[in-house]
């Protein structure tokens, strides 16, 4: 039996294949999976748990036929799932980060986002995104006002993308450091980057996992009590 990771699926109407490519993953995993973990980023945008989107849809009437436990962690995409969906679907929502004792080893759980603290504007943004009073605002507004924000949110992402430096968009080594130290842990498994690989973290004798983000390719990490896999599939 084994946990499953997957983060950054980006799920969205304009990429139906990613989509159907969810659905054939949790269908293969679900004889052998015991627990799925999604760590952010789930949905490109997700306005609210009124969102009544097809694609939602599809979703929620997947997720609820599944019997395994499973987990949800916000990104920054769709920081506003809340509890109606996740009732819904059957997911717990995690807290970023969260440490969990797996097969014994203390093991934590983050988006990433928050370890890119080389990106000056982006934390600040990701401050005011996270604020529950930012979030209670923006959610007092209609669902077409959330969407047309959301939108221009990330057309504002994109260019402030496109002019940072790339180095700046990865993690700081530092704060890796810092969090799993501070966590106890010496597996940190996180997204967000896109930029799926396997990292050593000498300086306390652990490992990095970056999950992949869902396009050409599916990547998830299947850990047991043997170890852990990093694995990509193609996306049709
Ligand atoms: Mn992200």
């Amino acid at each position: 039996m084994s946990y499953i990771f997957i983060s950054d699926l980006h799920l969205d109407e304009s990429r139906p294949h990613v989509t159907q490519a969810f659905l054939t993953f949790i269908e293969n995993i679900s004889h052998r999976a015991e627990r799925l973990y999604i760590l952010g980023d789930f949905f490109e945008v997700w306005p609210g748990d009124d969102n009544d989107s097809l694609l939602s849809q599809s979703i929620i009437s997947a997720l609820k036929s599944l019997s395994m436990p499973r987990f949800i962690m916000h990104g920054n995409r769709d920081f506003l799932i809340g509890e109606a969906f996740c009732k819904q679907t059957g997911f717990t929502l995690l807290p970023d980060p969260t440490r969990l004792l797996l097969f014994n080893e203390p093991v934590l759980l983050m988006h990433g986002d928050s370890l890119c603290t080389g990106d000056v504007e982006y934390i600040k943004i990701r401050d005011m995104l996270r604020n529950p009073k930012f979030q209670k605002e923006l959610l007092s507004k209609s669902l077409q006002d959330r969407a047309t924000i959301a939108a221009n949110a990330r057309n504002q992402s994109r260019e402030h993308t496109r002019q940072t430096k790339i180095d700046i968009m990865d993690v700081t080594q530092e704060e890796v450091v810092t969090s799993m130290k501070k966590n106890g842990s010496q597996l940190l498994i996180h997204g967000h980057t896109h930029r799926p690989n396997v990292h050593n973290v000498p300086q306390i004798n652990g490992q990095r996992v970056v999950l992949g983000d869902w396009d050409t390719h599916g990547w998830f990490l299947e850990l047991t009590k043997e170890g852990f896999s990093l694995e990509s599939f193609p996306i049709g």
